[in-house]
């Protein structure tokens, strides 16, 4: 196994190897899915295909034998050429991933500064992870040949199907796939075989992907125009666009045009989006408008749906690709642009395993293949704004809706001064009957499902906790039982307070389903749909949910965050939010950030098509300055405000920080491991001129020490530059890695952290 350490850097004459076996021994550097960060050589027996980078091959490690990624070819190992072991099978005639795209996988592996295999494995569907073939389903074309023609002539005569099928080749005038003709009879095959037999029919390679057309009834606005020219004068080279456009002001509609023009120039588009199951009207906008093969990766595919995917794009068989953030690891034969809505979600960073951001990555991989991103948001991330404002970015700007309704008026309801009925005030309550009254839609977001957050006792007040958590249970009436948020944790109504004995516990609070009865006792005839995670468990509900909003058959929408994404419900003109201000008062850096996108796309909902829309803010601080910035609609203040408090405490975009978390199950546990980190840390950093600008801060318990039955604990590193930040890591890793006490935790570094505890 080599030693090669950790720089993952391919030279570029290594990559390309030609397929004669040269006479010396021949070894091949592996990247397997384990992790270590290590690649490991291998000799290939001179009876066997010589691998090219980026085909997979079986080899032994250890007892297993493990499917691996061929990163480089060797003439040269620095171990014992006789020690090494054999590749045991080549699986791949053809590499499954360039060499360029290999060496974009082993810059996300040094950034991220995780094990290349593991990235590499990331990269692949699971049934090619697991050694299967990568194909798709055999899918030929037939023409007819004169010889057909003129036995078409004769009539049918007894075999039917055959001349049923020479007919549909005729008059199609073009070759067709052989999948068309189940249309015609279950007996296709049989007569197929038998007309190929005769000569009266050929096979034919596929035709070239169909050329993309596409059709769109809207005129693009001015605006548009000018955001569209900008994108598409571009196309030739990497650039890297932020698109700030309020909602509704149809960002969708540009991103849609700019992809045309990169069909006609033959070229495929990738689009990340946050969470596909929530936005199925923005693939069918796509479907409609692209006569293209467009596919789209979400998890309710099975594994070959999912590679079937992946190597049609892979090929350049399809398009368009849409999909989630791991999609951004999909290669493209012909990659043309990189699309990112809603650029600011935090859906984007994967929170464990191989913790990437894809919005980051997707910069680096336009980079890499010379292409454009477009990064879309009605209120995006501080990292790309700031990035935008140092030119970084372009900055595109979108300030009007696209249609008639204009930007929602959004109201800070005082709930200090106004009586509260099950959490719902006076005005929101009208609000509601002054809809139904005009046949309009309203929708009541809270950000908590279940009945009641909380369940205390009316003697001691004490609340009911998880057992395993530091958290309170929150009370699920339908189901009833107390359930834990944090780890799943289930239990019966306590009869008693665990604390003192009392006899009567009762709820605090309100959640989805209590709003959700309170608003029907408010308004009895009108038809109200919850809608989130409980509600929409089953497959096909939130389908079926969604569907009844959009028919406005639906009088009142009560949700979480569920709602507040993408959708665009045209008779929906009141917004009611009930209770954001924990987002206030959160520890987390990130808070008034979410806070600002959470409400202006909630209050996005409103308003979309030609009604003026109105928003009702419930508050208990209606003075706060942030909610100053967000009535007004007013991104750039909050913008200002925001980077201003990042700059004074040291958070990025000013800084860049990265994380090391630690769990275990004794109290002490993480927080002495970190405190070894943190000793280990300092000499480090003490031995080397390079990292003198790294900040260490101290170990500290998480906001949530206890979770799931384990105590954790973290430690923030913090440098104004990224690359002292990159060297301390890197050689931190190594050192955390040999450490004995790091196998007595869970422990995890995360670069560029979201989250802070
Ligand atoms: P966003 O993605 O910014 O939220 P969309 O692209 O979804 O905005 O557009 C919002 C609404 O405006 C959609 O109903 C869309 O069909 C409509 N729309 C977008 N562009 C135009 C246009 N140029 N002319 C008319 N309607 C448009
Ligand atoms: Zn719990």
């Amino acid at each position: 196994m080599s030693n090669k350490k950790n720089t993952h850097t391919i030279p570029d004459n290594l990559s390309e190897t030609s397929g004669e076996r040269p006479e010396q021994v021949v070894i091949v550097r592996v990247a397997l899915s384990v992790p270590l960060r290590k690649i490991f050589d291998y000799t290939v027996p001179t009876t066997m295909g010589l691998p090219r980078p980026g085909c997979r091959v079986r080899v032994g490690f250890g007892s297993r034998t493990l499917t691996g990624l061929v990163v480089e070819a060797s003439n040269s190992s620095l171990l014992d050429i006789k020690k090494l072991k054999a590749v045991k099978e080549v699986l791949d005639n053809e590499p499954l991933l360039d060499s360029k795209f290999i060496q974009f996988l082993c810059w996300v592996a040094d950034y991220y500064i995780h094990p290349l295999g593991e990235v590499v494995f990331a990269a692949l569907p699971k049934l090619l992870r697991e050694g299967k073939p990568a194909k798709l389903p055999d899918n030929p074309y037939w023409a007819i040949t004169a010889l057909g023609e003129q036995s078409l002539k004769q009539g049918p005569g007894r075999a039917v199907v055959q001349y049923r099928l020479l007919k549909m080749l005729s008059e199609a005038e073009k070759p067709l796939a052989s999948g068309q003709f189940k249309t015609v009879s279950n007996s296709w095959k049989k007569a197929l075989e038998a007309i190929a037999g005769k000569g009266l029919v050929e096979r034919i390679e596929p035709p070239a992907a169909e050329q993309a057309s596409s059709q769109s009834a809207l005129s693009a606005t001015p605006d548009q125009q000018l955001v569209i020219n900008s994108i598409t004068d571009s196309l030739d080279g990497f650039k890297c666009f932020l698109l700030h456009g309020i909602t509704g002001s149809g960002k969708t509609e540009v991103y849609l045009r700019c992809i045309a023009d990169v069909l006609m120039n033959n070229q495929q588009a990738l689009v990340l989006v946050p969470e596909i199951s929530l936005t199925p009207q923005l693939v069918n906008r796509f479907r409609q408008r692209f006569d293209a093969v467009i596919d789209v990766l979400h998890s309710g595919m099975n594994d070959t749906q999912r590679m079937q995917a992946w190597e049609r794009a892979r090929r350049g068989d399809s398009a368009i690709l849409i999909g989630t953030r791991s999609a951004v690891f999909v290669p493209l034969a012909r990659p043309g642009i990189i699309i990112l809505d809603e650029e600011h979600d935090s859906s984007f960073k994967q929170q464990d395993g191989f913790r990437y951001h894809a919005r980051d990555v997707a910069i680096k991989r336009a980079s890499m293949q010379g292409i454009p991103v477009v990064m879309g948001s009605a209120t995006p991330s501080l990292e790309s704004w700031h990035n935008a404002k140092q030119g970084r970015f372009e900055l595109l700007t979108l300030e009007q809706r696209a249609t008639a309704g204009g930007l929602p008026d959004i109201h800070l309801l005082d709930v200090e001064k106004q009586p509260l009925e099950g959490g719902i005030s006076i005005p929101l309550r009208e609000g509601v009957r002054q809809c139904l009254k005009q046949g309009e839609q309203s929708l009541l977001f809270i950000n908590r499902r279940g009945f009641a957050p909380a369940v205390c006792c009316t003697s001691c007040n004490a609340l009911a906790q998880c057992t395993r958590c530091d958290a309170r249970m929150t009370w699920h009436r339908k189901e009833g039982r107390l359930l834990c948020h944090h780890c799943g944790k289930s239990s019966r109504w306590p009869e008693h307070c665990p604390d003192c004995g009392g006899s009567e516990m009762v709820t605090l609070g309100q959640g989805t389903e209590n709003i959700h009865q309170t608003i029907q006792k408010m308004v009895p005839e009108a038809s109200i749909e919850r809608i989130d995670r409980d509600t929409t468990r089953r497959k096909g509900e939130l389908e079926q949910r969604l569907q009844r909003a959009h028919s406005g058959e639906a009088d009142v929408l009560v949700g979480t965050q569920m709602l507040s994404k993408g959708h665009d419900f045209p008779n929906l003109s009141l917004v009611g939010i009930l209770d954001s201000d924990q987002l206030l008062f959160s520890s987390d850096f990130r808070a008034s950030e979410r806070l600002f996108q959470l409400i202006t796309q909630v209050a996005g909902r409103a308003g979309r098509a030609d009604k003026r829309g109105m928003v009702l803010l419930q508050t208990r601080f209606p003075d706060s300055p942030w909610l100053q910035t967000i009535a007004q609609h007013d991104y750039k203040a909050f913008a200002e405000m925001a980077l201003a408090e990042r700059k004074s405490a040291d958070y990025p975009p000013y800084t860049h920080i990265a994380l090391l978390r630690a769990e275990a199950i004794e109290q002490q546990q993480a927080l002495k491991f970190l405190a070894g980190m943190h000793r280990k840390a300092k000499s480090l950093i003490a031995s080397s001129t390079a990292m003198q600008s790294v900040n260490l801060s101290e170990p500290v318990p998480s906001v949530m020490e206890k979770r799931a039955g384990r105590y954790r604990a973290q430690l923030l590193v913090q440098a104004v530059n990224r690359k002292p930040l990159h060297e301390f890591l890197y050689q931190w890793r190594g050192v955390i890695e040999s450490d004995r006490s790091a196998r007595r935790v869970r422990w995890s570094l995360d670069v560029d952290p979201v989250d802070l505890y």
